[in-house]
């Protein structure tokens, strides 16, 4: 590494720890604990602990799901999309994200929460101790609506079986929902997210934490005070995912 680079990688860092503080983190994850929260109690890495048929037959159904959903014309939005944004990350991730929809940079590159809001996840995901390989991330529609507009109720129907299909698969041991959108949709609740948002309900038995999506948090980025409520949220969540 040249000094260039050095100083970059120090000013990249400088930028993450900013945001930690801002987040109000207290401490940091260290990379053995992250492996720890994704190993199973014999010790084996949960991606390695399935048959080679079952592998085999899910993997499969894999293939199957994201063909559809990239060749998917079940509702209006597949008019005005680039491509369809099936999701991404750990096929056997403990820890799951949901989302809304793709917005523009996520329409163009084909992945989920690249953007601007992408990248603040993903910081929030690194001071929870993973990276964005560890856990998976979709949203509930597929396909962007124009000018990100919020998914009319009829395109969430319409597209909500390939979320449900993808936890299924997924099986995670706990499931963020980033906005109303993914909340109303998992908890099936029309409650406000201010009364919802730090505490866990329930998904077909799963635990969903509900809190604020990344995009709110920069639309409102000189309030810390809903920042540091994201990361109370993501600490329960850690504290679920240990036991
Ligand atoms: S949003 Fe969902 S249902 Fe609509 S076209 Fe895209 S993949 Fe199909």
């Amino acid at each position: 590494m040249n000094d260039r680079e050095i100083v970059e990688k120090l000013e990249e860092l400088e930028c993450q720890l900013e945001f930690y503080q801002e987040l109000g983190v207290d401490f940091l994850v260290s990379q053995s604990n992250a492996e720890r929260l994704n190993k199973k109690e014999t010790g084996q890495l949960i991606h390695l602990e399935t048959t080679d048929n079952q592998a085999g037959d899910e993997e499969a159904e894999w293939e199957r799901l994201t063909r559809q959903i990239l060749g998917c014309r079940f509702c209006p939005l597949f008019k005005m999309r680039t491509q369809a944004v099936p999701g991404e990350g750990n096929r056997k991730a403990r820890l799951m994200f949901v989302g809304e929809a793709p917005g523009k940079d996520e329409d163009l590159q084909g992945r989920p929460f690249v953007g601007r809001a992408g990248q603040l996840l993903t910081k929030i995901i690194q001071a929870m101790g993973f990276d964005r390989q560890q856990v998976y991330i979709a949203n509930v529609v597929k396909c962007r609506p124009p000018e990100n507009r919020t998914p009319k109720p009829d395109e969430v129907k319409a597209c909500s079986p390939y979320l449900v299909k993808q936890i299924e698969l997924i099986k995670p041991k706990v499931i963020v929902a980033l906005g109303k959108v993914a909340t109303e949709f998992l908890l099936q609740t029309t409650r406000s997210m201010s009364e919802l948002r730090g505490n866990f309900g329930e998904y077909r038995g799963i635990p969903v934490m509900p809190t604020f999506h990344p995009s709110y948090l920069i639309r409102n980025e000189g309030n810390k005070e809903i920042k540091k409520m994201v990361w109370e949220d993501m600490k329960k969540v850690m504290k679920l995912l240990e036991t």
